[in-house]
């Protein structure tokens, strides 16, 4: 069967990585979590004091910075790595991390770092990648474009019980005010905004289970496998 490149774009936690998740793991695709790497160079900079509000200085500790990704066999899931240790938790956990990383991704030198990176991956297809760029930067001509939407109280009250999950004390309303963050700067920023690719299709997810949503799209990706438009 033909591979192809599945571009997963959308708003913060609109659930783009679960459903990017499954669908890897049900057609033995990989999976790129582009997000990740945007919060292992937030968390880098941190590391090592480096201000994210001086892009030349961002600028010149990209080459230091190394992201990769492997698998956990104890949690069976995958992992980030940054410079060959694993940041998976606290890329998700640290609300620095989560505070910052807009202003870290709206910098073009990190950008065109990531990108390349990104491109690189899915150079075989045979890829699920998500983010916000990904349909319309990284692979415009990628064979299936989503971009997933959801509404704002339902995505943040799914963002609150994952942190909770993972034993953070925070709010709704905290929580709530970072994404509505993110989306602004995310869709406002001058390089590589978030918005709709043209050819993407638009899933609103807010009132689907992840089973009705991944039906869906398993039935558009067959579609395309089979050799159809
Ligand atoms: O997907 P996630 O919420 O983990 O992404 C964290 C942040 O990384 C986003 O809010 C956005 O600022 C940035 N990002 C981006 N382009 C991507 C993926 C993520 O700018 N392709």
């Amino acid at each position: 069967m033909k591979k192809i490149i599945i571009a997963i774009d959308g708003y913060s936690s609109c659930g783009k990585s679960t459903l990017a998740r499954q669908l890897a793991n049900q057609l033995n695709y990989h999976y790129v979590d582009t997000g990740a790497m945007y919060r292992a160079v937030t968390l880098y900079l941190f590391q090592n004091q480096i201000d994210v509000h001086h892009p030349e200085m961002v600028s010149e500790a990209l080459p230091q910075i190394d992201i990769s990704f492997g698998f956990d066999e104890a949690t069976q899931t995958q992992i980030t790595l940054l410079n060959g240790e694993n940041i998976e938790n606290e890329i998700r956990i640290n609300p620095r991390v989560a505070s910052a990383v807009s202003d870290v991704s709206s910098i073009s030198e990190v950008r065109r770092f990531l990108v390349k990176q990104q491109q690189t991956l899915g150079q075989n297809k045979g890829i699920v990648m998500d983010g916000r760029d990904i349909g319309t930067v990284v692979f415009p001509q990628a064979e299936l474009k989503l971009f997933i939407t959801a509404e704002p109280k339902i995505r943040a009250q799914r963002r609150l019980d994952e942190l909770q999950e993972k034993g953070q004390n925070t709010t709704f309303e905290e929580v709530l005010a970072n994404l509505e963050k993110r989306d602004h700067l995310d869709t406002t920023r001058a390089d590589s905004p978030l918005l709709k690719a043209e050819d993407a299709i638009e899933i609103d997810n807010s009132y689907l289970s992840r089973e009705e949503q991944l039906n869906q799209v398993l039935q558009l990706v067959n579609g395309l496998q089979m050799g159809g438009n």
